[in-house]
């Protein structure tokens, strides 16, 4: 059995996600997604657009830094590049190019630091502790990717 690099990583026989395309996590209360500059590149090409159409269009600056704009919805406020199909199944229309934050959740520092974080964001994200088994080492690198 794989040990734990450290007596911090609790979750060393793995944990388990699906996410079940709630759409709770890029919805509800206003929120950020940041994004680097690589990231913004890949998005508007993947949009084919100009960078600068980018920004324009679907990027807004806070506290010195870049993420996605919001807009209104009967959930409260959607990430820009979110979609929802006739039954309610939310997408993200850039899923591809996605930026880090949204690749590395829920195995984010915060949500892993002790059982209790990650039981506490599991309260918002029904794809937590079920379907997709993670073990250890696939943990930490996407851990780890974290921006
Ligand atoms: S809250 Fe969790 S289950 Fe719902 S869309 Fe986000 S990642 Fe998927």
């Amino acid at each position: 059995m794989e040990l734990p690099q450290n007596n911090s990583e609790w979750y060393a026989r793995g944990l388990r996600f699906s996410c079940t395309q709630c759409g709770r996590c890029c919805s509800g209360p206003a929120g950020f997604v940041w994004f680097t500059p690589a990231e913004a590149q890949q998005i508007a090409e993947h949009l084919g657009i100009a960078l600068n159409s980018f920004y324009e269009a679907y990027a807004r600056k806070l506290r010195g830094r870049w993420s996605m704009q919001e807009r209104d919805s009967v959930s409260g406020r959607d990430c820009v590049f979110l979609t929802r199909d006739r039954a309610g199944r939310a997408a993200c229309s850039i899923y591809p190019v996605r930026p880090a934050q949204c690749r590395t959740w829920p195995f984010w520092p915060e949500n892993l630091v002790t059982p209790e974080g990650w039981r506490r964001a599991a309260k918002s994200c029904p794809g937590m502790d079920r379907g997709r088994f993670y073990p250890i080492e696939q943990i930490r690198i996407i851990r780890d990717s974290n921006p």
